[in-house]
């Protein structure tokens, strides 16, 4: 299998994971661009049952991005992760992604223009990787790329 193929198939095993969330539990859902299983816990059972952080700010802010990056898709790779996923996956020990936070993958835009977009939608926290954008809205803004 080449990497692309394993890269490719770990992609859509993220996407497709279809963690059981008790959906109806959330009222008013505003933000027609985003589903909460896009945004709940990647782990797929292992550690959680897709656990769902609910942020409406953190909504907005990706709702506006959306529109300002060409209104075009933003596909998330991994949203909240309980505790147990944010280590397997090698996440830092105080991720933002325990909480809320979005990988969104770089495929379909500009890497520069979804920054820029993303800064002006009011995420403060932005991790550059080879993939996707890290993005969250932490009070002291850092900017960073992944090895
Ligand atoms: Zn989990």
């Amino acid at each position: 299998m080449s990497d692309r193929t394993a890269i490719g198939r770990n992609i859509a095993a993220m996407l497709f994971a279809t963690p059981s969330l008790a959906l109806d539990k959330i009222a008013d859902w505003r933000w027609p661009h985003f589903a909460a299983t896009e945004l709940a816990c990647n782990c797929a059972g292992r550690y959680c049952t897709g656990r769902y952080w609910h942020d409406p700010a953190f909504l907005d802010a990706l709702e506006d991005l959306r529109a300002r990056a060409g209104h075009r898709p933003l596909i998330i790779s991994s949203g909240h992760r309980c505790a147990q996923w944010n280590a397997a996956v090698g996440g830092a020990p105080r991720s933002l992604h325990k909480t809320i936070a979005a990988d969104i993958l770089l495929s379909g835009h500009d890497r520069e223009r979804l920054e820029a977009a993303a800064r002006a939608a009011g995420f403060t926290g932005i991790g550059l990787a080879a993939r996707f954008i890290h993005l969250d809205r932490r009070a002291r803004p850092a900017r960073w790329t992944y090895a």
